[in-house]
Formats: C-alpha cells, structure tokens, sequence
C-alpha cells in the first residue's frame, strides 16, 4: 500500500492549480525584506500587503540589538524544555511582564502561537468537559481540542445567541465547559461580538478563552486586544495569544487569574515536551513590548490606515470585509480567478495571500490583505490603484 495514496485528490488538487497558474501560491519566497513594508520577491521591490507585521515590529532595531546582545551572552538556544532544563531568567522575566501587561496573575509562556492554544486547551479541557467553538476556529484552535480529548461542539461564526442556545441544551452535563472565540479572525478580519460571548459565558456558568493572536496590540487603548476594547476582560478566563504578529518575533502566551494554571506547567504536552524558546527570541519580544507601549501612535496609526484600505477597497465595489481591522479579506467567486487576480498583484508589485477553500469560511477563496503601521499613505492608495486595475482586466 503506497503511504501516500491518501494524498491522491490533493496532488490533483496541487496540479490543477498549478497549471493555471505562473507560480505556485504555497511556494512564494521573500527574498529579502528591505524595510517592514517592501520586500525583494522574483528579484522586484513588492509592496507587502500579507504580512501579520503589523506594527512592524519585526524591523525593530531595538528588538534586534536586544537579540545580538542576548545572544552573545547566552548563546543560541536553551536545547531542553521549560520543565527540565529549559527555564532562564529571561523567560520568567517574560511571563512576569506579560502578566502585568495583562493585570493577571499567572502566565505560561509556549515556542510558538500554535503550540499556545495546543498546550492550553489540551490541557484546560479534558475527556469529560465540553468544549465550545466557534466554527471558524484557527487550526490550532482545533488540534488543541483533538489533544484534549473533550466533547466539541461549533457554533456558528460570532453568533452569540447561537452559542446561548446550545449552552442551553447542555445545562445538566457534569463536565466544565469551555468556550473558545478569537478576537479578530485571522482570514477575514471579523471581530468577535466579545462583550456579548462573556454574558453568554456569565448566564451558563461556562468559562471563557479568547485567542486574541491578531488583535493583541491592534485593539483596545492598552493594545490588549478586542475584551479591552469592549471593556470585559475581567470575563475573560483566558487570553491566549503570539508573539509572531504585532511584536514581529515568535511565540505564544496563555494568561489568567486562576491558580489553576500553574498545574497546567505540568500537565500541558506542547509545555513539556518541546524546547523553550531561545534566549534572543525572549530579549527581543520583551524590547518589540516596550516599542509596543511605548509608541501607542502605532497603533493610531495602524486604525488609520486599517480604514483608508478597508474604505479604498469597498470603494472599487470589491466584496470585502465589513469589519474595519488590519485584516482586510476580499471575497471571491471562483479558485480560478482568484488565482488569476493573485498572480496579477504580484506582477504589479502587491504581495497578498491567497487563501482556497477548503481553508476558507464557506468554502470560498479570498484575497487576504494585511495593513501595517508602517505603511505610508501613498502605499496603500498604490495598492488600491493596482487591485483597480487588476479587478478591471479580469473583468474585460
Ligand atoms: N491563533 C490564531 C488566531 C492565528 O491566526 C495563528 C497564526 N496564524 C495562531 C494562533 C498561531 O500563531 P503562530 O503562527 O505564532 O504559531
């Protein structure tokens, strides 16, 4: 039996994409970033209109000096995992950092956003509770709930009253109940009617997780995401979120107030069995949090230019996202031109993501745009002229 038979309608898949299309759409190299906002691709200067930089971070030269420092200091890598012999000072230093940004007791700390949801939701959650999903869930969102074992159940996309119902019908089952939304979804930019999934939440005695990955340091006065922005962070249970987007680095984070967490440091399977993260990763992400807070015009002006290409792209009559976030998602019929379109941008020097179903909320493909503070005016109006004439061409 050949292994890899199962794959068989993906390499259909793969080579009825492929051949439509100049290049592949999963194989795009940025040769190299020339600043937070252009970057090298095919040997020209591309406007990045894809990335999760979203305060650019990423370029920050004191989030890179830290890192060269720390580095020559403390070496490359830890080489064990933070329950053996992977803890340094620096990553307490972190948690307790994160903890007060967020005015919570206990932080865990995790190598990746992906490996975060794993760890706290496998871990949160186990075979005799239920766990509540909204049904456009990050993956990892949903891998943590297969490791945990826990009953699942999805709700529609930001529905709260759909969420109520459902709590409803579990009313005499035993088990905790876990709730899990997302404050800005990372495919379409909606955001997550928070306020009200935290009364739902309240009315069922279930407890709440927020993966606020997108909207930490986009939202909110503080940048603590979409709960501080509505005002209901003391209803949340749990903030989870990564370093890899508005801080520019990598990593993930879990927060509460409930002491419960640190039992988890000995229960959570992508805690335990993988290596911390490498000293300059947590120097670098503790200088990029400093940035964050101390430079709150970032964020002013990330909203600002949120809405100059939310509106520029609605005004060319493109189906996009009603929700004014750095994410802006632009919805189209068919795979076929949204591949077209996709290879056209990138010829005119504009670098977005496609995203094909079945990846995408119902089943359709998108054009995933992402705005920096970064970005200067002009560039954005450059990339509303150009998905212009592009939308123009294909419509000829
Ligand atoms: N949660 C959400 C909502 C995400 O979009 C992502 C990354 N796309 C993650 C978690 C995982 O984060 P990371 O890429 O830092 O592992």
């Amino acid at each position: 039996m050949d292994i890899f038979a199962k794959y068989d309608g993906l390499k259909a898949a793969i080579a009825g994409l492929t051949q439509n299309t100049p290049r592949s759409p999963f194989d795009v190299v940025i040769e190299r970033p020339l600043s937070a906002t252009v970057g090298l691709i095919e040997g020209r200067e591309t406007l990045l209109f894809g990335t999760n930089n979203y305060l650019g971070l990423s370029q920050s030269k004191a989030a890179a000096e830290a890192a060269i420092a720390t580095v020559r200091e403390e070496g490359v890598g830890t080489t064990g995992s933070r329950i053996a012999n992977g803890t340094y000072a620096l990553h307490r230093r972190l948690e307790r950092r994160l903890a007060e940004v967020f005015r919570r007791r206990h932080c865990m700390i995790f190598s990746t956003g992906y490996q975060a949801n794993l760890g706290a939701i496998s871990a949160l959650a186990g075979k005799d509770d239920i766990l509540l999903l909204d049904a456009d869930s990050h993956a990892s969102i949903y891998d943590g709930s297969r490791l945990s074992h826990a009953q699942v159940i999805r709700f529609r996309h930001n529905d709260p009253s759909d969420l109520d119902r459902r709590l409803g019908r579990l009313k005499d089952h035993p088990g905790a109940k876990l709730i899990v939304v997302e404050g800005i979804y990372s495919m379409t930019g909606n955001v997550a009617p928070m306020r009200e999934f935290a009364e739902v939440k309240k009315k069922h005695g279930a407890y709440l997780l927020a993966d606020e990955a997108h909207s930490f340091g986009v939202m909110g006065e503080h940048g603590r995401g979409v709960a501080e922005q509505d005002g209901c962070e003391e209803d949340i249970d749990f903030v989870v979120g990564t370093f890899s987007k508005s801080l520019g680095t990598v990593g993930g984070y879990c927060v509460s107030n409930l002491d419960g967490m640190e039992l988890i440091r000995l229960c959570s399977r992508p805690y335990m069995f993988t290596a911390s993260l490498p000293p300059e990763i947590i120097a670098s992400t503790l200088a990029a949090l400093d940035e964050m807070q101390a430079r709150p015009e970032l964020r002013h002006r990330l909203q600002e230019n949120a809405k100059r290409l939310n509106h520029g792209l609605h005004g060319l009559g493109l189906n996009a996202s009603p929700h004014v976030s750095p994410v802006v998602a632009v919805t189209l019929d068919a795979v076929d031109q949204a591949v077209a379109f996709w290879n056209r941008l990138l010829e005119l020097g504009v670098y977005v993501n496609l995203s094909l179903p079945p990846a995408t909320p119902d089943e359709r493909p998108l054009l995933r745009c992402s705005v920096m503070a970064a970005h200067s005016p002009q560039e954005i109006d450059r990339a509303v002229e150009v998905f212009g004439q592009v939308a123009k061409e294909l419509a000829a």
